[in-house]
């Protein structure tokens, strides 16, 4: 298979916008800089930013051992995986699969590209039926997302049932990866090389807890990138959160340290669920959030904000009825937690 061949081919031939930095790299001291009609007053936001975010993305690739030319930064993943729409999916002709329950935002992009949904709801132990899939799919079906660890229900999904899609699945599959830094299971992003038709979507909004500047991550075959790059926005990173970003990414040990506290909370958090008398399951996480079965979601959902703490109400999802999801918080946030739901 040639992933070139999956691009819409209006995307194929366009001409990118060139931007004014884009057409001078370069950015000596000693340069004088009349070709973008900025304002020339230095108030340190006054020029555009770097529409390659050139600085973050060597820090990434330091981070995650991937080279730059296999990456594309956007604002939040919600606009990468709004990039991939519109690089191959044919509005009114294409569809997509994805498998619920999962994140929201897949179905919504869809229906604002006008791309159809094929869903295939996850099995019984929230894995993808991939046979089921597989019938499915048909030529026009361009990507497939498979959200691992998947939101809401918490899991990774098994390597073996996700290496059978990307080998049969004819189009494009999308791994979302925005819990991955929670998980024991190793990103798909260490074996970009054997899958030509494999995007991988991170996002510095949870783990690295960024969610407030708006960055995410794809990351893929050159050629693919290529792509995507051509029809981005010429400056979709802010210069304020590429600044962030770079202050955040040199902590490293800081971000690993909040990791841990939020893994130990979790694994505290569950047990404590425990002996909560209303929850009859807890479900295993590989995120930083826990699903867990109660006996009446909407009812606990409501005596919780009545006592002041707001957790997500999932019972409309399929095959979550019932369940609530808790996000991992601080010890102490965690502590107001368990004290509300033993006192409801
Ligand atoms: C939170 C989340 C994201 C993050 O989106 P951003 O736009 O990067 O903040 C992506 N995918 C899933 C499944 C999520 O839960």
């Amino acid at each position: 298979m040639n992933v070139l061949d999956l691009v819409r081919p209006s995307i194929k031939a366009l001409k990118p916008y060139s931007s004014a930095r884009d057409e001078f790299k370069g950015v000596p001291k000693d340069m004088v800089f009349l070709d973008a009609n900025e304002n020339p007053f230095e108030n340190g936001v006054n020029r555009y930013p770097d529409p390659q975010q050139t600085t973050v993305k060597g820090l990434l690739s330091k981070l995650k051992g991937i080279p730059v030319e296999n990456m594309l930064l956007g604002n939040g993943s919600d606009e990468v995986l709004d990039l991939i729409y519109r690089a191959f999916c044919e509005p009114n002709i294409d569809n997509i699969i994805t498998l619920p329950p999962t994140y929201g935002m897949y179905s919504v992009l869809a229906n604002i590209n006008a791309v159809s949904i094929k869903k295939v709801l996850l099995s019984e132990d929230f894995q993808p039926q991939v046979d089921k899939i597989l019938d499915i799919a048909d030529s026009n079906s361009k990507l497939l997302f498979l959200c691992s660890p998947n939101n809401p229900t918490g899991n990774s999904f098994s390597s073996e049932l996700i290496e059978k899609l990307l080998t049969e699945f004819k189009g494009v599959v999308v791994i979302d990866e925005a819990y991955i830094d929670f998980a024991d299971t190793p990103s798909w992003i260490e074996r970009l090389n054997e899958f030509p038709n494999l995007i991988v979507t991170q996002t510095l909004s949870k783990a690295y807890g960024m969610a407030g500047i708006r960055l995410g991550v794809s990351y893929a075959s050159k050629e693919i990138i290529q792509v995507l790059n051509n029809i981005k926005p010429p400056y979709n990173v802010n210069e304020l959160t590429q600044q962030r970003a770079i202050e955040q990414l040199k902590d490293e040990a800081k971000i690993k340290e909040q990791i841990q506290s939020i893994l130990d909370e979790r694994t505290a958090l569950i047990e404590e669920l425990k002996g909560i008398s209303f929850v009859s399951e807890i479900y295993p996480s590989d995120a930083n959030f826990v699903l867990a079965k109660v006996d009446d979601a909407t009812r606990r959902y409501d005596e919780l904000i009545s006592k002041g703490v707001v957790i997500r109400n999932r019972t409309t999802q399929p095959l979550c009825e019932n369940c609530l999801r808790f996000t991992v918080g601080t010890p102490k946030e965690n502590k107001v937690l368990i004290n509300t739901l033993k006192l409801i």
